[in-house]
């Protein structure tokens, strides 16, 4: 574009650099009204869409059953911010670690889980964390910015493709604990899974998709209204209030009782089971008080909890409990008519188990 200004009584001529939108962020109905009030046909807009979301096309260029002069129209116009898999790190497990470099040069990380049946993406939703759980290495980075729903969704097809050519067979299960808290980038977070589970995106199930949070009861809720069809868990360590503060301090303004309320209210509108994330740290929640209050917090609907395995993020000041207080919490659970199971860490010698994707690299 060229503009003009008068200076000095001379008159110059500059070139002006057209900002150029984020295709992505357009919808179907968007691209089609575009492509009409250029002079050409709507469906178009559909050639286009599918170009960006089913075939992940990185460049117009790809976009191969447009004429010349539209992707060039198109390039004139818009850019496509996709991400790129900088690193690739491998576990000795078959864990792969992806750190993933943002259209703005930010990094986050996200992993592809592989076991005898299933590969689970874990990605990230925002790149670093505003809460401050004690025990997460992602902690330690301030959050920057949200994801865009184009970059959740990225990171998904980047995991499906590494699934396939290294395990023959494509994504089954996506988990949002990676980076952030996805509650906090609500919109975003469900536009991307809107993409993921349309036939004209990935065409995944949402019964496959499970977004983990720290519990937000007021996103909780209206996760619940909106009528949601993928699962929920809550990570939360502890039932007592005065000791999931100490290590998650933002239950100090969402307490546990918030907490409840909002996740009866949604187990009452989704009748969907919930699954709570559970640490057991020596000396902190490893007592038989700890196991009661939480057989208490699940009553209220069926549930189940996933003991996980701590992953070591620092000197010392949070140890993994015993195996006789897990076995406690087990027995207790079970006795109790609660699901429980106790998961192990995949992907540690390459940082890439929960808790510690903090760009190391
Ligand atoms: N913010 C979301 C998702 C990210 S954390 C949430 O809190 O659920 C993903 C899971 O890893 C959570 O259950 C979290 O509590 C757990 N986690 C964090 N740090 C950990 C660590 N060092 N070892 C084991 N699990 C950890």
């Amino acid at each position: 574009m060229t503009g003009f200004f008068y200076r000095n009584n001379y008159l110059y001529k500059v070139e002006i650099a057209k900002k150029k939108r984020d295709i992505r962020a357009f919808t179907k109905e968007q691209l089609r009204t575009f492509f009409e009030t250029n002079g050409d046909q709507p469906f178009r807009g559909n050639q286009v869409y599918e170009w960006l979301w089913q075939k992940s096309a990185h460049t117009f260029e790809d976009m191969t059953n447009l004429s010349k002069k539209t992707r060039e129209m198109l390039h004139d116009n818009f850019v496509i911010n996709h991400i790129k898999v900088d690193q690739m790190q491998r576990s000795s497990d078959g864990t792969i670690k992806n750190a993933v470099r943002l259209h703005d040069d930010l990094i986050v990380e996200s992993v592809l889980i592989p076991t005898k049946t299933r590969t689970t993406a874990c990605v990230s939703s925002q790149v670093g964390c505003s809460l401050d759980c004690k025990f997460c290495a992602t902690s330690r980075l301030k959050r920057m910015r949200n994801l865009n729903p184009d970059e959740i969704y990225d990171q998904v097809v980047a995991i499906d493709n590494e699934s396939r050519l290294y395990f023959d067979r494509p994504l089954s299960n996506i988990v949002f604990m990676g980076m952030g808290e996805p509650l906090m980038n609500y919109n975003n977070v469900l536009k991307a899974i809107d993409k993921i589970t349309s036939p004209e995106g990935l065409g995944m199930s949402p019964k496959r998709i499970t977004v983990s949070t720290s519990g937000v009861p007021k996103m909780i809720r209206k996760m619940a209204d909106e009528e949601v069809k993928f699962k929920l868990a809550v990570s939360l360590h502890s039932a007592i209030d005065e000791i999931r503060t100490s290590i998650m301090p933002f239950n100090a303004t969402f307490t546990l009782k918030d907490l409840r309320e909002a996740l009866e209210y949604w187990y009452q509108k989704t009748k969907s089971r919930i699954t709570y994330e559970y640490v057991v740290w020596d000396g902190i929640n490893d007592s038989q008080k700890d196991v009661d209050a939480l057989v208490e917090f699940c009553r209220f609907a069926p549930s189940k909890v996933n003991l996980i395995e701590y992953n070591p993020i620092d000197d010392g000041e949070f140890q993994q409990a015993s195996n006789k207080a897990i076995e406690r919490y087990v027995a207790t659970l079970e006795r109790n008519g609660i699901t429980v199971t106790v998961r192990r860490s995949r992907g540690k010698d390459i940082d890439a188990a929960c808790g510690q994707l903090a760009n190391k690299s």
